[in-house]
């Protein structure tokens, strides 16, 4: 054994242990699962380094890693008979920092405690956690291949200095033993360490081995801690659904299986495995933004995090599941999940995988599709209305009540209805309201109803959102039945009834009606849209429509001031007997106006001066000062 050698640590070093031991990491619990990373790290090496030189195993085959503690003494041991350290190898990888993208970044540290912790999270700097719970800490390790007199000892305080010494005898592999600090005695126990295991490392497929326990007795043999293999790592074809069914319940705590069950294993340029199911039923804080549960991140096995921002759009907030990337260094920060390609290109192939499922879930099993739209249609809408790049695709996956559907159930598809369009029509059409009651009896349905035109019924509030970001759906365009005016030939409508009023004298009809509602509405105009009722609402093109003003209205905002247009329709027996003249025409005009509004789910701002006016005129009465023309 030579004399041991004080070494200065490089001040990068020094100035990265300072940030680690006081603001790298919120759980310090994880410099374990650090530990048992490089451990594995160095297994997986020697295994490789094996294939081709047997003998660097001698006689000791069996990689595994060993966590063993001492309460007395408050040390915890790591262990591993991996590929092990020579000492220039020690001194290159602890104690200096020689990979050149941890120097620039050292050297970028801007002394802000909180942007270094943040920045610091990106760099593979696992082995100095060890300082967060140690005081002291002594590496010994032997090299696999090099000789029973080259084994290597480091020992350090973390603070400025290391010792480095030569020793005999050490076997093959590093052995860690950390000196608790005296807040961090917790540490030595069997109990908390392997819960520890069992959060972070349980996918590790080494056998992690820990003194077996009686109660809180430590015994002398050893056991395996983690499960070891993941499920996901296995091959496909020797997974049962039995065994994907298991896994997703111990995942989510649902009782029921899942819908649908997502498994990829993907090799190339970026390597990553993750394994998707989507539940069969809502989870109860479904639409509890906050409350999200995400995706958990691995990277090669060993567990980062649970992610719900950046693996998964927020309208996939109901798919459970992990991504196992082989791409990803350990030491993950969010900043670096938010910039990062390779996690950007796992989300967008994530996506697509999905969608693909859907798709053949819709074509092979409508039921089940049924079921799955039933449980998540609201949330997969906020996706037509977030997801730009994937408007189209989801879209296509949607489904909608409609004028040729039964009940109120969404199962009609935009491609089922532009392949029952009729062979004029160009547009999708559609009507919003708050009800799917409101939205089936709309007086704007008429002229469609005669026509045998189908029109999408939409009475979720998302709906007002989703026809507002989607314009068009497969090159047709989305149109409200309630905005804007009708194109005659598109609708198939020919010219009005002959028997309708001439045309001088409806001109002076909404000239009259116009000023009495002057304060009300922006135009009154002859409709194209009614055939039963006298008279509906209708916005401009552009607007936003009663049902999104009310809806607005209803979430505190403030809805820009919006007038409507009222709409007549000429054939109407009410409106061909109104006289302009008529001392009672005013209150016609207030009445067709208000019950135009309540035909559409408004609420009146006057209501008992409407219900005064429609008794009057129910019991024949004349209002006061005035005459009325009994219609028809
Ligand atoms: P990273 O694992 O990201 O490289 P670490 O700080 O965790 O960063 O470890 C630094 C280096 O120290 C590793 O890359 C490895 O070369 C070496 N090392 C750490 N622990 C071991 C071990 N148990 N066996 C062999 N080499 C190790
Ligand atoms: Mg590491």
């Amino acid at each position: 054994m030579s004399q041991a050698e004080t070494h200065e640590f490089q001040s990068e070093v020094n100035q990265l242990l300072k940030l680690v031991i006081h603001s790298l990491y919120s759980h310090k619990e994880i410099f374990l699962r650090e530990l048992i990373s490089n451990a594995s790290d160095a297994c997986d090496r020697l295994r490789f380094l094996s294939l081709t030189e047997e003998s660097l195993l001698e006689d000791d085959g069996e990689l595994a890693i060993t966590i063993d503690y001492d309460q007395d003494k408050s040390t915890v041991t790591v262990r591993d008979n991996g590929v092990g350290m020579t000492r220039d190898e020690v001194l290159e990888n602890i104690g200096t920092i020689a990979r050149s993208g941890t120097r620039e970044f050292v050297h970028s540290l801007t002394g802000d405690q909180s942007k270094d912790s943040n920045l610091i999270g990106q760099f593979g700097v696992g082995f100095y956690s060890v300082f967060m719970v140690g005081d002291r800490v002594t590496l010994t390790s032997r090299k696999a291949g090099a000789g029973p007199g080259e084994g290597v000892r480091w020992e350090s305080d973390g603070d400025g200095q290391f010792t480095l010494e030569t020793v005999d005898g050490a076997p093959r592999g590093t052995e860690i033993v950390i000196s608790l600090k005296d807040d961090c005695k917790e540490y030595a126990d069997g109990h908390r360490l392997r819960s520890i295991i069992n959060k972070y490392s349980d996918h590790i497929s080494l056998p992690i081995r820990m003194p077996e326990m009686d109660g809180d007795k430590k015994k002398h043999d050893f056991e395996t801690v983690n499960k070891g293999s993941a499920l996901w790592a296995r091959k496909k074809s020797e997974i049962t659904q039995g065994e994907y069914n298991t896994f997703y319940k111990n995942l989510s705590y649902d009782s029921d299986p899942p819908l649908a069950t997502i498994h990829n294993q993907v090799e190339g340029n970026l390597e990553y495995i993750s394994l998707f199911f989507i539940p069969s039923r809502a989870p109860f804080d479904l639409y509890n933004r906050e409350n999200r549960h995400g995706v958990k991140l691995y990277v090669r096995r060993v567990f980062i995090a649970d992610d719900a921002e950046h693996l998964m759009p927020n309208y996939l907030r109901f798919v459970r599941g992990i991504v196992d990337s082989a791409d990803l260094p350990l030491n993950v920060s969010r900043e670096f999940l938010q910039h990062n390609k390779a996690i950007d290109k796992i989300r967008a192939a994530s996506v697509k995988k999905i969608f693909g499922e859907l798709k053949r879930i819709a074509r092979d099993e409508p039921h089940n599709y049924q079921k799955f739209w039933n449980e998540f249609g609201q949330v997969m809408k906020e996706g037509i209305v977030e997801d730009h790049d994937n408007q189209q695709a989801l879209a296509q996956l949607a489904r909608f009540a409609s004028t040729r559907s039964e009940g109120s159930e969404q199962t009609v598809s935009l491609d089922e209805y532009i392949a029952r369009m009729k062979e004029k029509q160009s547009a999708i059409y559609y009507v919003t309201a708050d009800s799917h009651g409101a939205a089936k009896d709309s007086p704007h349905l008429e002229i469609f109803r005669k026509h045998d035109i189908e029109v999408l019924l939409l009475s979720d509030p998302v709906d007002e959102w989703l026809v507002n970001s989607l314009s068009e759906y497969s090159e047709k365009p989305l149109k409200s039945v309630a905005k804007g005016e009708l194109d005659p030939e598109e609708i198939g409508d020919k010219e009005a009834d002959a028997d309708s009023k001439p045309a001088e004298e409806i001109k002076l009809l909404l000239e009259k009606f116009k000023s009495v509602l002057a304060e009300q509405v922006k135009d009154v105009r002859a409709s194209r849209r009614l055939t039963d009722s006298p008279a509906c609402l209708v916005a401009d093109e552009h607007e936003l429509g009663g049902n999104l003003e009310r809806i607005l209205k209803a979430m505190g905002q403030d809805a820009p001031a919006y007038k409507p247009i009222l709409e007549l329709n000429p054939d109407h027996p009410i409106i061909k007997g109104l006289d302009p003249e008529a001392d009672g025409f005013e209150d016609w005009a207030r009445v067709l106006f208000d019950q135009a509004a309540l035909s559409e789910g408004a609420h009146l701002r006057e209501p008992a001066a409407y219900v005064k006016r429609v008794n009057a005129l129910l019991s024949g009465k004349q209002p006061e000062r005035s005459r009325i023309i009994t219609p028809g």
